[in-house]
């Protein structure tokens, strides 16, 4: 498929001196992309363009706009807090508790582990798909998966109490992110466009 470019957009920049320029290219699948180039060269200095994506009903919207540098980089900053939190978290879940995991499912039938793992299908996988997952990729790895941020939970519920210190340190990956959320709409709102 190819991209198609519209006409180019000339705004006012934030000093009112000059103007940036946005682009825009769309085809056929609905995809559509921006990109924004200050032109003016003392705002430029000034500021960097601040892009954050929302959900927004189910559907996915980038809105953009010019902040101080700043600004910028405490965003930056925020989210390799959240990036890096979030690495440590699932290294030491997987030695810490990877062993004690897997001997919680030692001999156990599939279905018995797929149920204790869905709370009997209440979340994904079904049944039918948990089976092929295990016959792709194996158990240990089907299991493994579990050691996701977005999918500790899970291991937290299943392990019980001896994992009661992994649940602390996922709520606190949580406020990081909470946080990073806070300063990024902070500099959404703050975002001249
Ligand atoms: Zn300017």
């Amino acid at each position: 498929m190819s991209w198609e470019d519209h006409a180019p957009t000339r705004r006012p920049c934030p000093c009112g001196k000059g103007h940036y320029t946005v682009f825009q290219r769309s085809d056929d699948w609905g995809r559509f992309e921006e990109r924004w180039e200050m032109e003016c060269g003392a705002c430029k200095e000034k500021y960097g363009l601040h892009s954050a994506t929302y959900n927004r009903k189910g559907i996915h919207e980038t809105s953009s706009g010019w902040v101080p540098h700043a600004v910028l980089q405490e965003v930056a900053a925020a989210r390799l807090r959240v990036e890096e939190a979030d690495k440590r978290l699932t290294a030491d879940a997987a030695s810490q508790f990877g062993e004690p995991w897997r001997a919680h499912f030692d001999g156990k039938a599939k279905k018995t582990i797929w149920s204790e793992l869905t709370e009997d299908g209440k979340c994904y996988p079904s049944l039918g798909t948990f089976y092929t997952h295990v016959r792709d990729s194996g158990l240990d790895r089907v299991l493994a998966r579990y050691f996701d941020r977005r999918e500790l939970s899970t291991v937290i519920r299943i392990l019980g109490p001896s994992a009661s210190t992994l649940g602390e340190r996922m709520a606190e990956v949580e406020r990081l992110e909470r946080e990073l959320d806070a300063r990024s709409s902070c500099a959404r709102q703050q975002a001249f466009s």
